[in-house]
């Protein structure tokens, strides 16, 4: 299968693209964008669409597992359409909301048993290239939303899901007073033998004093939000910890990646603990059902390329920004969203501004949601 699709891209666009990263392919050939476009929507109409009940009763439960509806519109209706799984031993069922679009893990992991997922070992892996890396990824960001984190001094910021405190040491470099909360007690543990103001802490916001206070001008959730399974509930209680004037900062893998219609269930952003995978669209659902003013994107085009490090042709780059431009296609979604209109006159500058109508104010998000 995989060398009759070789011998296909080979028949049509013979060896030009060899020595263009795999990552970056499905950006730069010509024709491809439309063409996964396309199969992406033919398999959207071919999947069934089945009532939860009758996708409960045929689908294995695992023991810290639920099944759950959509929790942005609230559609119980299933669109069962990936099983990404690998030699690890792991897997899960990905289905899409029929109404809203919107892609998760189903079953879901019960919230109760999220620490579970992150109990020990999690913070192995954040070492060596791992950090150079991430750092690069944070401080490319931050340049992306400038001038939010250009100047932290007399400003309250915290991470959540801080990790080994990668982004908290830029962000006390920057001069903002940080502060961190990370559900694995080693990466609490490494952040804060690598941090000297900031601090982070293990557990949630509320448990901390000086961060249940809230009066925060920047949250920051890095490669957090597709682990959260009760993100409506989370967002309330960041907009609650949010000062007036305040911004939140999402980077999470995005469900429009023309690379996720390009590779299925072997794409990148099915990693083994990810819940949730949002697009501009239903992240903007989630920010208005939870009370911000707006949010501006930032499109992705690789860190490599905005770094400068790759090695694309410049026509070649072009074309690349342009695709995930055309697409929003980039393997990575970038937002920044506004606690108020306050937060937006002084943050918005002169990049397009989605305005929310805040439903949270007309219907409130249950409690137990
Ligand atoms: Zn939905």
């Amino acid at each position: 299968m995989v060398s009759a699709r070789r011998l296909i891209s080979r028949i049509v666009y013979g060896s030009r693209y060899d020595r263009v990263h795999w990552t970056q392919r499905v950006y730069v050939r010509p024709g491809e964008r439309l063409a996964r476009e396309a199969r992406w929507r033919w398999r959207l109409r071919r999947a069934p669409v089945v009532p939860l009940a009758d996708y409960a009763a045929r689908t294995p439960l695992g023991a810290i597992e639920e099944f759950v509806s959509c929790l942005m519109c609230g559609q119980s209706r299933q669109q069962p359409l990936f099983e990404p799984a690998n030699g690890d031993g792991w897997s899960y069922r990905v289905v899409r909301c029929p109404s809203c679009g919107f892609l998760y893990r189903n079953p879901n992991v019960r919230p109760e048993h999220l620490g579970d997922l992150y109990a020990t070992g999690y913070s192995g892996f954040l070492t060596g290239d791992y950090a150079a890396n991430r750092q690069r990824r944070y401080r490319l960001t931050m340049d992306a939303f400038a001038p939010v984190f250009s100047d932290g001094r007399g400003r309250r910021l915290l991470d959540f899901g801080c990790g080994a405190g990668l982004f908290l040491e830029l962000a006390e470099q920057r001069g903002f007073e940080a502060y961190g909360v990370d559900l694995s007690p080693d990466s609490v543990e490494q952040a804060n033998a690598r941090l000297t103001r900031a601090r982070a802490y293990f557990g949630a916001p509320e448990d901390v004093p000086e961060i249940a206070e809230g009066g925060f001008d920047v949250i920051t959730l890095w490669s957090v939000l597709a682990h959260l399974p009760r993100p409506l509930s989370d967002f309330s209680l960041f907009r609650r910890l949010l000062a007036p004037g305040g911004v939140l900062l999402v980077l999470t893998v995005n469900a429009r990646s023309l690379l996720l219609k390009a590779y299925g269930p072997t794409w990148s952003g099915f990693t083994k603990n990810h819940l949730m995978f949002y697009s501009a669209e239903t992240l903007r659902t989630l920010l208005s059902r939870t009370g911000f003013a707006g949010v501006s994107y930032a499109p992705h085009y690789g860190d490599a390329v905005e770094a400068g490090t790759d090695r694309l042709t410049e026509p070649l780059r072009r074309r690349l920004r342009r695709t995930i431009e055309a697409a929003d296609g980039g393997n990575m979604m970038r937002a920044l969203a506004f606690a108020d209109q306050e937060a937006i006159a002084r943050w918005g500058g002169d990049r397009r501004v989605h305005r929310l109508r805040t439903r949270a104010q007309a219907r409130p998000v249950p409690a137990a949601d």
